[in-house]
């Protein structure tokens, strides 16, 4: 399956946690395969000491690289005009140069995950990569897709990592994430999955 091919993964959020909630299993899976694996957080709007930990511990329970496109202070996603946004992404792309890039879905209802969705198809513009999109939560319903992780081996990494964002998820919501991993998997045939829709995929 092309995913499992993948050697050097480019994953973007708009905030810490979207990736470890949307993406989090196929990235520890990936690491854990030998992948080089970039998490992109666009922007930290609140709390921005205890959440810039949050994304770093959360990474580094991934086996991630973490790039923060501000690390000194807090932001927003629109912050940054589109152009803007899009000329960050190019560089990381450029520098990255990844064969796997993944994004949030264009159906997703929160704005910024949608702005940074949008960047992020401009900025794959010239990069031959496989691009698919994730759910992080505020989009339609997780189980529902055309292209599955099976990350039964890799659901206790990415509920680790979304514990470290204790300031985002309470144990209680934790577990409530196993359990849409568990249903995304009955939908098809694994143990635990997470969803994605194919964006451009390379045969
Ligand atoms: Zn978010």
């Amino acid at each position: 399956m092309f995913l499992d091919g993948a050697r050097t993964v480019l994953a973007f959020g708009a905030h810490p946690d979207d990736l470890e909630a949307g993406a989090g299993g196929l990235l520890a899976k990936l690491a854990a395969g030998g992948a080089h694996v970039t998490m992109v957080v666009t922007s930290i709007p609140n709390r921005f000491e205890q959440r810039l930990a949050e994304a770093r511990a959360g990474a580094a329970v991934l086996g991630a690289e973490l790039v923060l496109l501000r690390d000194d202070a807090a932001s927003r996603v629109e912050d940054y005009a589109m152009w803007e946004l899009v000329e960050r992404y190019d560089g990381i792309v450029d520098r990255v140069k990844p064969d796997l890039v993944i994004a949030h879905q264009a159906e997703d209802t929160h704005w910024d995950h949608f702005l940074v969705h949008r960047a992020v198809v401009s900025a794959m513009r010239r990069q031959r990569a496989n691009l698919i999109a994730y759910s992080a939560g505020s989009g339609p319903a997780a189980t529902i897709g055309t292209c599955f992780a099976d990350i039964t081996d890799h659901i206790d990494t990415k509920l680790a990592a979304l514990g470290k964002h204790a300031t985002q998820f309470s144990t209680a919501k934790v577990e409530a994430m196993r359990d849409r991993a568990r249903a995304a998997g009955v939908s098809c045939g694994v143990g635990y999955a997470e969803v994605f829709t194919p964006l451009r995929v390379y045969l």
